[in-house]
């Protein structure tokens, strides 16, 4: 008898995590998983421009069963991806939580930082431990997450887990007190982690890389999925703006990925669709593996999809290129749900998806279609600006670096013989005669800089004062350094940068669409505000209220 009352419970569980709850019923207070889909590099008008081949599983579904945060910018410069996904999940910006460029400069050193490095940290699942790709970890994000939150919420119950090709969009995202980040070491071809999660991989995870998964999606190679000539929103195959893989003298289709992946190795599949596959893979084993919102306490599974930034950083926006990348990961993302639907149960599961900036078109590319734009040149910049200065204050090589459109002054060589406002205010003066630059600000000074006030919000909350340049230059819009003179890129205030989606669906969302403007530091007050535990602790954005209505 009491077998039977057993089993009879156990399938209720069963049918009760597979079923819609029913009306009236009463909601659980907290969904069972939440789910935060980034895609790197996403505009917001992919949703639209490719929307007539989406099928209903995707986006589609999202945008019909969920609510669209339609007019959602990013508050701060620079736009980065390292930057994009600490603002997105702790609510914050580089001036408070200290992650200020995929790179920056300690100003007190000199010394540059990649935004997660740790030299603490082991590299576990590589067969050396001191391997860079894994020397990695949440060390250099200063405030909490929202999963840092739903971990002290529930007394570090709740299970958070993040995924990602990228080291930085995987670790910042699940936060400190992660059961684990994984990220993909192309060398290797095999998902690793850090000794600040954990000691050695779990068996799943390695049991998956023991299957060569990158080798084997590779060896599919990149064919459109559709007849060539039907790509009616992109330019032609082959034209001047895409970089070619390296090896192929022309970025035309098809994309050979099986025989580039013998030159190229593993880490090839960064640039291709089937790194989404590959990511959303993990993800899916990890929700198996870990038991992903399978019990009452609230997990949090962090993807980021690092491919689209590949992709758009090589073809740029008006390549077929990336609208069968868009067309592949639709496809994707409707697979996804339905697993999702499956495990955790339609209703059960809050899902986000934004992205952690967006992306310009190639320079080259808006000029030929006589549209405003140009390519600085940053290096020569750099050259003359040091040669003007050293004529005025005697020393070479001022200045240490230009990136991340920031002024970084050689700090070593800042003696009490050169008269730091002199040497800012030079340099401003220099900068603003190079052509393609709007504003030249001292950061110190931006109060009061004559410039638009959206520009100004957006310095004063990239501008950290340990780790920032002193001066920030603006360029003019479709301006960005020649670095990328093929393919394209981001990084700047503008819309083509700053736009992104931001859809939601699931456990405790209305149905609908919004133009309200919101902002990225706004994703987590509204997660907290849904799941009613404490926004992180350098928020400063708002919960979004059309939402929680
Ligand atoms: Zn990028």
């Amino acid at each position: 008898m009491k077998k039977v009352y057993y089993l009879w419970v156990a399938a209720s569980l069963i049918i009760s995590s597979v079923a819609l709850p029913a009306a009236g019923e009463k909601r659980p207070d907290r969904p069972k998983l939440v789910v935060g889909i980034v895609v790197d590099q996403m505009r917001w008008d992919y949703l639209y421009r490719f929307r007539e081949r989406y099928a209903e599983t995707g986006f589609k579904r999202i945008l019909g069963e969920g609510f669209s945060c339609e007019n959602t910018l990013l508050n701060y410069i620079p736009t980065y991806t390292a930057i994009g996904h600490a603002s997105i999940y702790t609510g914050s910006v580089p001036a408070i939580h200290g992650i200020a460029g995929n790179e920056f400069f300690i100003q007190a050193t000199g010394k540059s930082l990649y935004c997660t490095r740790d030299e603490e940290a082991r590299s576990i699942g590589t067969p050396d431990e001191n391997a860079a790709v894994g020397k990695m970890s949440p060390r250099n994000l200063q405030a909490s997450t929202i999963t840092d939150e739903l971990e002290l919420a529930t007394n570090f119950r709740a299970k958070v887990i993040g995924v990602s090709l990228k080291d930085r969009a995987s670790i910042l995202p699940a936060g400190h007190a992660a059961d684990a980040a994984y990220w993909f070491d192309g060398d290797s071809g095999c998902w690793i982690t850090s000794s600040w999660y954990r000691d050695a991989l779990p068996a799943w995870l390695e049991e998956y890389n023991r299957t060569r998964p990158a080798e084997k999606l590779l060896a599919l190679d990149w064919n459109p999925l559709y007849p060539i000539e039907t790509y009616l929103q992109s330019a032609p195959d082959d034209n001047p703006y895409e970089e070619p893989f390296s090896g192929n003298v022309s970025p035309r289709f098809p994309v050979k990925t099986s025989e580039l992946a013998r030159t190229l190795g593993a880490g090839l599949i960064r640039s291709t669709p089937h790194g989404s596959t590959m990511t959303l893979d993990v993800a899916r084993l990890a929700i198996d593996n870990e038991a992903l919102g399978a019990d009452e306490i609230t997990d949090f599974l962090a993807v980021s999809l690092s491919s689209p930034d590949y992709i758009g950083h090589q073809f740029g926006p008006n390549s077929i290129k990336i609208e069968d990348a868009y067309l592949r990961l639709d496809k994707e993302l409707g697979e996804f749900l339905s697993f999702l639907d499956k495990r955790v149960g339609k209703g059960n599961y809050l899902l986000f998806l934004t992205a952690d900036h967006a992306g310009a078109h190639n320079a080259q590319f808006l000029l030929d279609n006589d549209i405003p734009a140009g390519n600085w040149k940053e290096g020569e910049t750099r050259t003359a600006l040091n040669l003007h200065l050293k004529e005025r204050f005697g020393k070479e090589k001022l200045v240490a670096s230009l990136s991340n459109y920031q002024v970084t002054f050689n700090r070593a060589l800042l003696d009490d013989a050169i008269d730091r406002d002199a040497l800012r205010a030079a340099t401003v003066a220099f900068l603003e005669q190079v052509e393609g630059v709007a504003f030249v600000v001292e950061m110190e000074k931006v109060a009061s800089a004559p410039i638009p006030a959206a520009i100004r919000e957006r310095i004063i909350n990239g501008y950290n004062r340990a780790l920032s340049g002193e001066i920030q230059i603006i360029m003019k819009p479709a301006w960005y350094s020649d670095r990328d003179r093929r393919g394209a890129t981001h990084g700047t205030w503008n819309p083509h940068d700053s736009h992104v989606p931001l859809l939601w669906m699931g456990w405790g969302i209305p149905r609908g669409r919004s133009n309200t403007e919101v902002y990225l530091t706004d994703i987590a007050p509204t997660v907290a505000a849904l799941l009613r535990v404490q926004m992180p602790n350098g928020c400063i954005g708002k919960p979004i209220i059309d939402i929680l209505k």
